[in-house]
């Protein structure tokens, strides 16, 4: 008996190792995560890319009291902290982005987030008093990086960081280099919105990546890039925001005024091998505007697209052809 419950066992053992899972999706880093690794896509794959995931979302959340960017808050003009080679990768890239988008995308814009609320159950409209004690706190310059100890010191009391901005992608990036380690032939990384696109897929055609209405999220994508592997990720004013007496404010903040960025702009998309870089920078060249915005795309080396608010669709001229417009209303910018 015992000898025909093995046998019969075996094979069903062999199978559950081998058999490919589905795509695999779970709530980290505040969003939706999907990772579909197609036929290389095993629960053993699938256990250690959302395990990483976990573990960046405990060192870059700004919610977790034991996270090193809360610990960074916790000893800001007080003492430097050695942080994780992740921590110190990330807000040194921060400082380089920053450096290139004249100061659009700033990592220490944490006091103003958290003022603001957006996206938790107590986002409000902070009172003018409030944005300017937070303004002066808002100062890339202001930190001090030391790699040989891999220490981050917060020059003044009450700064902060808040990687909302920069964390998905350096995610996405570090699920890429497992997956190089893995061998995995194709797949699709979603971590809400910041999208990679990993080899090739199985019959060799490009890879087609829609990009969201930013009028309508929820419906069919207005664009599709034809594209071999890369990452897209877009920042709009649909992603989160806070609505009160019919006005809309976004979560792309501007750090001259406070405020949500108001430059008529409703989403910036950004394509680049590096997850990180596109992420940083969509949200840097928001900030930027189109006109400004695109000219840093083109200066970088990274391909954009801006929508406005006159459904116009304005991009860097090699990224032209590559897209497709599924709607009617939209026009490209000649
Ligand atoms: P994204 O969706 O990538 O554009 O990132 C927006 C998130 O980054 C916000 O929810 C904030 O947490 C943070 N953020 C807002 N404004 C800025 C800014 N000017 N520079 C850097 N991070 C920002
Ligand atoms: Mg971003």
């Amino acid at each position: 008996m015992m000898k025909w419950l093995f046998l019969f066992a075996l094979p069903m053992l062999f199978l559950a190792c081998t058999k490919p899972a589905e795509p695999h999706t779970e709530i980290v880093l505040g969003t939706v995560c999907t990772v579909n690794a197609f036929k290389d896509g095993t629960k053993a794959l699938y256990d250690e890319l959302f395990a990483t995931l976990s573990d960046i979302d405990d060192k870059f959340s700004t919610q977790k009291p034991y996270s090193e960017l809360v610990a960074l808050h916790d000893s800001a003009g007080i003492h430097p902290r050695t942080v994780s080679n992740d921590v110190f990768f990330v807000v040194q890239q921060a400082c380089h982005f920053s450096a290139l988008t004249d100061g659009a995308f700033d990592i220490t814009i944490g006091p103003l987030v958290s003022l603001w609320g957006i996206n938790t159950d107590h986002a409000r409209i902070p009172t003018v008093q409030e944005i300017a004690r937070a303004l002066p706190l808002i100062n890339w310059h202001h930190i001090m990086l030391d790699e040989k100890n891999t220490q981050i010191y917060l020059q003044q009391p009450e700064m902060s960081l808040d990687a909302g901005a920069i964390a998905k992608g350096y995610a996405a990036d570090a699920l890429v280099q497992i997956l190089h380690a893995k061998n995995v032939r194709q797949a699709l990384i979603d971590l809400g919105g910041n999208i990679y696109v990993f080899g090739k897929k199985s019959d060799g055609s490009p890879w087609r990546v829609g990009i969201k209405n930013p009028e309508h999220p929820y419906g069919t994508p207005l664009l599709v890039l034809t594209t071999e592997e890369t990452s897209v990720v877009t920042s709009g004013v649909y992603e989160r925001f806070l609505e009160q007496d019919g006005v809309h404010y976004h979560h792309i903040l501007d750090k001259q005024t406070g405020y949500p960025v108001d430059n008529n702009l409703l989403s910036v998309t950004v394509v680049a091998p590096s997850s990180l870089t596109a992420d940083a920078l969509s949200t840097g060249l928001f900030v930027l505007g189109k006109e400004k915005g695109l000219e840093h795309a083109e200066k970088i080396g990274v391909e954009a697209i801006f929508i406005d608010d006159s459904r116009t669709i304005w991009t860097t001229p090699r990224i032209r052809n590559s897209l497709e417009l599924l709607q009617e209303g939209y026009t490209f910018e000649k």
